[in-house]
């Protein structure tokens, strides 16, 4: 059994676990991976403010991070709700990598860039990465590396599908750059695999960790879904504990959002093998308690991390920040994101590309940026995401510094939430320590319903029905 801290939390459990708060306020709400969520972006935000924030950015020269949307996948995991396209047909993706490479050249032609651009963050999502064959993705990174700098020191990972990869994948990808991966499990048990449409051996993923670390990546990742149908919280214990046995850096633990008029693949999930409400709270608490036994820190939202792990080392030192790709080390780099329906951060905008491939190939093909929609942020958005980022890492802002960083009465600019939050302080989310507004531990589980209360868009529109459940 892998104990990754000799003083092990044994109270988490009671401290970070209250199922009265949990019940109370599992509303709906967003994941604030951007302020504002993505269900703001609308379409009169085009190609032409891309292209304005792109040259803004260009001029302050710091490094960037980038994104790469590889959406191929063999086959269909029915709990799936990201953007995918299922084929075996691997012509498919030779082409994708040809406009990605266009889409890069677009980019920086953009920006006017005279040299590489230094690049300290890079991340592959999909979709399955490595559907890519190797000759796909050497040549998907040596593009990346004619138009990039990837500066010694930076996150570069991948997300790994562990039943379709061999050690021969690991060693390339290890020689390309990559020094993290992320591997999806979900469940280990068979009846639940077979129920989504995605059955994994304990087997294959081990051998995944194993050469990761024979190849010299410095953190693995797993991934975890509870809520998934046929999932008990005894058999869900049994996935937790072989995956401890693997020792992984980091682990996620998602809430299964079951949204079957949203996202189609659901509709093959049958609603009566769904774990009801009383065991998804069991398998939470069980899983956190497991956690803390063996002394994995909680993050925020989902994440739990070694106490030695860059994540949890940055949340200590207050230098931990929340991108897209979830929590981050490195700091709130601008980012630029390739491939359909990805989206990039670039200066004070937020720009997703269309959503179908021959949509961004017709883009391409005319000479024009793939843009679909976006979101141009105003001062008060600026404002309200730095405080919800604050909350969603740090768990706590000193209101003082904010409001005089920001030239703002902090009572008077947020006199719409003051009712709000008093009546989260009651309910223990929330606590004062002078001027700063702190989510204690029993509230941090729900971080994300306290800072939804500092969300004006959501606030004004009150169309909270397209959300996961805060758990
Ligand atoms: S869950 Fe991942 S591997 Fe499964 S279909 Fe969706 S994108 Fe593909």
């Amino acid at each position: 059994m892998s104990s990754v801290a000799s003083a092990s939390t044994p109270t988490e459990k009671e401290v970070l676990f209250h199922p009265e708060l949990l019940q109370k306020f599992d509303i709906n709400g967003p994941r604030y991976t951007s302020y504002p969520s993505a269900d703001r972006f609308h379409n009169e935000f085009c190609e032409a403010d891309y292209l304005s924030a792109l040259k803004r950015v260009a001029k302050v020269n710091e490094p960037l991070s980038l994104y790469f949307h590889l959406p191929f996948c063999p086959n269909i995991c029915y709990y799936c709700g990201c953007n995918k396209i299922i084929t075996k047909d691997h012509g498919r993706s030779a082409k994708y990598i040809k406009y990605l490479a266009k889409e890069m050249a677009m980019v920086c032609t953009a920006m006017g860039a005279q040299k590489k651009i230094p690049v300290t963050q890079l991340h592959w999502g999909g979709g399955t990465p490595t559907f890519l064959s190797h000759e796909e993705m050497t040549e998907l990174m040596h593009h990346t590396r004619e138009h990039f700098d990837l500066l010694p020191g930076g996150e570069y990972s991948i997300e790994i599908d562990p039943r379709r990869v061999t050690e021969a994948d690991i060693a390339l990808l290890a020689e390309l750059g990559f020094n993290r991966i992320s591997l999806g499990v979900q469940d280990f048990n068979l009846e639940v695999q077979q129920a989504v449409h995605r059955v994994q051996t304990i087997e294959e993923t081990q051998a995944v960790m194993d050469w990761s670390r024979k190849y010299g990546f410095k953190s693995r990742s797993v991934d975890l879904i509870y809520g998934l149908p046929k999932q008990t919280p005894e058999t869900f214990k049994e996935t937790v504990d072989a995956v401890l046995k693997m020792n992984p850096d980091r682990l996620s633990v998602y809430n299964y959002a079951h949204l079957p008029h949203i996202f189609k693949p659901q509709r093959r999930i049958a609603e009566a093998d769904l774990p009801g409400a009383a065991d998804k709270l069991d398998i939470l608490s069980n899983t956190i308690a497991r956690l803390g036994e063996v002394g994995y820190v909680f993050i925020g939202m989902d994440h739990f991390a070694k106490p030695d792990d860059e994540l949890a080392i940055a949340q200590k030192e207050g230098k931990l920040h929340r991108n897209f790709q979830g929590y981050s080390t490195q700091a709130e780099c601008d980012l630029l994101a390739f491939g359909i329906s990805s989206i990039g951060k670039v200066d004070d905008s937020y720009s997703q590309n269309v959503r179908t491939l021959d949509e961004y190939y017709a883009a391409i093909d005319d000479g024009h940026l793939p843009t679909l929609r976006g979101l141009q942020l105003d001062k008060d958005d600026l404002l309200r995401r730095e405080l919800i980022g604050e909350l969603m890492c740090q768990f706590a802002l000193d209101t003082e510094l904010f409001a005089k960083s920001h030239q703002i009465e902090f009572p008077s600019y947020f006199n719409t939430e003051i009712e709000e939050l008093k009546r989260l302080e009651e309910a223990g989310l929330l606590e004062w320590q002078g001027a700063k507004m702190v989510v204690p531990i029993k509230g941090r589980l729900l971080a994300r319903r306290v800072a939804m209360t500092f969300d004006r868009h959501l606030r004004e529109s009150q169309a909270k029905g397209t959300y996961s459940k805060v758990l």
